[in-house]
């Protein structure tokens, strides 16, 4: 005790005495700090030169007009930076400057280059930022169900993995952890035998300027296209089916695709819209009898009826040598369905017999307290009440062009009242054909009219199935508002029904629809405002609750459990579910991200084990690849705007032969602008008689054109706009 006591006073004497003798330096090594920040601060293009431009902006300004007399702006008042460039141009007959120097043109401005860098910077973070919400690299992912214990994996972990030759590889390629639900598809791989679950597409939000919707890029699939032995299908709703037209070709007629007969109806329609459609290999399931289908010597798959909101749907049981892995597909428990009651005895029948070693369940409405109040029979009965309440006119109802069944319930319950129904919109009338194909739709006697032949009838005969409940800007309840439709528009007699809640993000464009269809006078009655007319509720969310999660998961009894299909927070609600209330082991959980390796071991255990590298093809409403770089330039384009400045010079003498050539577009209005674009021509003119007879490298003026223009402009408008130089030489 008494040893640690000494032992301790003298090393806090030796501290002592070390700090004395180092405090000189020290010392001195602060003060001088503090004179270089003072130093700089006040320096030109330091942090505080405003302040010392205040006191001294008339003088500068008085030097300014006596020096070159062309700047009137009290604005223009030269920081001494550019009253040195001034200078250098004075001196470049000394020819002891560069080229590039001798170049040097005052650009009367009051703020510093530094500003104008800065202003830059940020825009393009921001820029980036929006242009590249998709996963690329590796995502931050500390969950505690990250498969690392909470720690954020690192590249060292990533290249150091290795995979084990007995495991069955889970990869995730879309559908996880980004923003918005969309591009699902899974890959399943064992020992050099691989099965792809879905290809769907992500939409786009207006983020995306220009872009419709983004399809996965994953090399690692290209890499490995000849092991894929099968491609299976949940369902046909597009976040699972929608980049087939641009994924599905690569694959040819030796890979079977298998799905239920209208999931394989709507991929033929998609596939049918590629040029010189490929031949593919179709499978069409009926999980109702239950077949075994062995697609590869290691794997075979089984489909499972479950519901959702559209027909043909199905969870997959995927038999692996490490056990069974279930892939619960979109689902809704229904106690009483229109459609077949889900096969869930199916599902519990392989849980007790086999056991799921794994299951990947949905994610969507995992934050919906609770469990369905209603069913589908409400939906349709509350249509028909409409058509009651509103039995005078026009009934025009609009839902998803998937919601098979209510449409089958407005054909019904339009028939029962002598009503008629016409269908409007591409994919509307798309889905109906496909699912008469599939014998998916029953559709009453003489009740389908064209909607030429509709309009015609009175408005109380009248019933309009339409797309557009999203407000989307051309689809056709929009086209009927504004009087673009064909056939339609929009009355004061007309009632138009949303049966279908905005999908998040598209709240401002159903708000706008609807609010376009109440200037016309129409009757608007839309989901979730029951309160407003005593007729609710018109739709039912095609994804479970989450106590019917709690159900489902407890029922099933997996060993181990994967959110996906869902966004971050969801998915990490997801297993906090599976871990808190159904209580499987925190380590039996894993949250993956796009990319990430998921291994199911041979004792069943799971373990996150590398990446692959993963990302996003663009696509704009053409169906064309857009450049993610493309993008980038239209945000950029849309903030800023874009600024061309043309010269004509000379070949012989370098003189301009005409005055410079100017045009702005998204940026100023030019006629608004004259000072400023008078400020421009007479840098640009000084610039090129400073250039001329000198040999300058083109490209080199033209970068300097460009960063000065960009000066001028920030300098006037705190904008920095895509400038672009164009020199012709005549
Ligand atoms: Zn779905
Ligand atoms: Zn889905």
């Amino acid at each position: 005790m008494e040893n640690k006591k000494q032992a301790e006073e003298a090393r806090r004497a030796r501290l002592l005495k070390m700090r004395a003798e180092r405090l000189p330096d020290i010392k001195k090594q602060f003060e001088e700090n503090q004179k270089r920040n003072f130093n700089a601060n006040f320096a030109p293009g330091g942090k505080d030169e405003a302040l010392v431009k205040k006191s001294s902006v008339k003088k500068a300004t008085k030097a300014t007009n006596s020096k070159a007399g062309a700047t009137k702006s009290a604005k223009a008042a030269k920081t001494s930076k550019s009253g040195k460039a001034a200078k250098d141009t004075k001196a470049s007959k000394n020819a002891k400057l560069t080229p590039a120097q001798a170049r040097n043109v005052a650009l009367g401005v009051s703020t510093r280059k530094g500003e104008m860098v800065h202003h830059q910077r940020m825009l393009s973070q921001d820029v980036n930022m929006q242009a590249t919400q998709h996963i690329i690299g590796i995502p931050v992912n500390k969950s505690r169900y990250n498969g690392y214990k909470g720690q954020q994996v690192t590249m060292s972990q990533i290249r150091a993995a290795r995979p084990d030759k007995d495991a069955v590889r889970i990869i995730p390629i879309g559908g996880l952890g980004e923003f918005g639900i969309g591009k699902n598809m899974t890959a399943f791989e064992y020992q050099g035998e691989i099965v792809l679950i879905d290809m769907g597409t992500l939409f786009a939000d207006a983020d995306y300027p220009g872009v419709n919707y983004m399809v996965p890029d994953c090399k690692w699939l290209d890499d490995n296209r000849d092991k894929v032995k099968a491609i299976l299908f949940t369902h046909a709703h597009l976040d699972h089916i929608g980049a087939c037209k641009h994924l599905l070709p690569y694959f040819g007629p030796m890979v079977p695709v298998y799905g239920t007969a209208f999931t394989i109806g709507m991929i033929k329609k998609q596939m049918s819209e590629v040029p010189d459609v490929p031949e593919m290999n179709y499978q069409v399931v009926e999980p109702l009898k239950h077949d075994i289908i062995k697609v590869s010597q290691h794997f075979s798959v089984e489909f499972v009826h479950m519901l959702h909101s559209i027909p043909g749907n199905t969870s997959i049981v995927l038999r692996t040598p490490n056990g069974a892995i279930l892939v619960s597909g979109d689902w809704r428990f229904e106690t009483h369905p229109m459609d077949t009651p889900a096969d869930y005895d199916r599902l519990i029948e392989i849980s007790e017999k086999e056991g799921f070693a794994l299951m990947l369940n949905e994610s969507t409405n995992i934050d919906v307290p609770g469990t369905h109040p209603h069913s589908e029979y409400d939906v349709g009965e509350n249509l028909g009440r409409v058509m009651d309440h509103y039995a005078n006119g026009r009934v025009i109802i609009s839902c998803f062009s998937s919601q098979v069944k209510r449409i089958e319930s407005v054909l019904r319950e339009a028939s029962e009242r002598g009503r008629k129904v016409a269908f409007a919109g591409f994919s509307m009338i798309n889905n109906v054909e496909v699912a008469l194909r599939a014998k998916a739709i029953k559709v009453p006697k003489d009740t389908v009219m064209k909607m030429e032949d509709i309009i015609k009838l009175p408005d109380e005969k009248v019933t309009i199935v339409c797309t557009g409940s999203q407000g989307e800007m051309n689809a056709v309840l929009n086209r009927m508002v504004t009087g673009q439709h064909r056939f339609i528009k929009i009355k004061a007699t007309d009632t138009i029904v949303f049966a279908s809640n905005p999908i998040p993000g598209n709240e401002p464009k159903v708000t706008s629809t609807v609010g376009g269809l109440l200037r016309e006078g129409a009757q608007v009655i839309q989901n979730g405002k029951t309160h407003l007319t005593n007729i609710g509720p018109l739709h039912l969310s095609g994804h479970a609750y989450y106590e019917d999660h709690v159900k489902f998961v407890s029922d099933l009894k997996p060993k181990n459990y994967m959110p996906y299909h869902g966004e971050f927070y969801m998915l990490e609600h997801n297993a906090e579910m599976a871990e808190n209330v159904v209580g499987i082991p925190r380590d039996n959980i894993i949250v993956a991200d796009d990319g990430d390796i998921v291994e199911l071991m041979a004792d069943k255990s799971i373990r996150k084990n590398g990446r692959i590298h993963v990302g996003n093809k663009l696509y704009d409403d053409a169906d064309r690849q857009v450049n993610e770089a493309v993008v980038k330039d239209r945000i950029h384009i849309s903030r800023e705007g874009i600024f061309v400045v043309v010269l004509t010079v000379s070949k012989k003498t370098g003189r301009l032969v005409k005055t410079p050539d100017i045009v702005s577009r998204a940026f100023i209005y030019l006629d608004d602008s004259e000072e400023l674009i008078g400020k421009i021509r007479h840098y640009l003119r000084t610039k090129a008689e400073h250039s001329k007879g000198t040999d300058a490298d083109l490209k080199a003026l033209k970068d300097e054109i460009k960063e000065d223009v960009t000066h001028i402009l920030f300098d006037a408008t705190g904008h920095t706009p895509i400038v672009i130089p164009v020199i012709n030489r005549v």
